[in-house]
């Protein structure tokens, strides 16, 4: 074989080994992101998990914006599965989910704290547009068209407790300030909004 061919040959086994390397890197980068991504989602619902939520609402405070938040809890959702099943109270958290997330502007943050609470943050809202905003989604939530798999209508109400956060808020003071308005729609009968 005479150098010349030699030397080509290699050089384009270099080339191919590159080019492979370059295109795996490029695949790790998008498994990575993807990564990424589902670690701060919350699997069911598609909303940040509580962990994500969290540490987004500390980001709000330390950027020094102000918003509402609120703190929403499905109502008599252990009902939902002991009457329609596991599976119903599953698609039923994944409709809120979205529902909450198809509401939200591209600022504001929707997270599932766990079982069937969530919290919303509205990124630079007044308070009016704060309680504007808990009606619509508390109405939104009772207009969920859901069926069991046996045709009956599954009914949702929420409760909601909203706090108007000032910037520089304490995001736990206003999680702890939310969550007890939140006790007050429920001890006031559920499906309301308290701020
Ligand atoms: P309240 O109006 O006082 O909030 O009553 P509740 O029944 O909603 O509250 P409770 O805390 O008694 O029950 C919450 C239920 O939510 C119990 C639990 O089985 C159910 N739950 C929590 N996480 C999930 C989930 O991921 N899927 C389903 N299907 N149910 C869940
Ligand atoms: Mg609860
Ligand atoms: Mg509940």
């Amino acid at each position: 074989i005479p150098a010349s061919f030699l030397h080509f040959w290699q050089a384009e086994r270099l080339r191919a080994a590159n080019a492979a390397l370059a295109q795996a890197r490029d695949e790790l980068a998008v498994a990575y992101d993807r990564l990424q991504h589902q670690a701060r989602r919350d699997a069911l619902t598609g909303v940040l998990n509580r962990a994500a939520f969290l540490a987004e609402l500390d980001a709000q405070s330390r950027a020094g914006v102000h918003g509402g938040l609120l703190f929403l809890d499905v109502d008599h959702f252990k009902s939902v599965n002991d009457r329609f099943g596991h599976a119903a109270g599953d698609q039923a958290l994944g409709r809120v989910g979205a529902l909450l997330s198809a509401l939200s502007a591209d600022n504001d943050l929707v997270g599932r704290l766990g079982g069937e609470e969530f919290a919303v943050f509205l990124h630079q809202a007044s308070p009016e547009r704060m309680l504007d905003h808990s009606q619509a989604i508390r109405e939104a939530i009772e207009a969920i068209d859901l069926a069991s798999p046996t045709g009956t209508r599954i009914a949702l109400g929420i409760s909601i407790g909203a706090f108007h956060c000032a910037p520089r808020f304490d995001p736990a003071e206003a999680l702890a300030a939310s969550d007890r308005n939140l006790y007050r729609a429920k001890s006031g009968g559920r499906n309301m909004v308290v701020a």
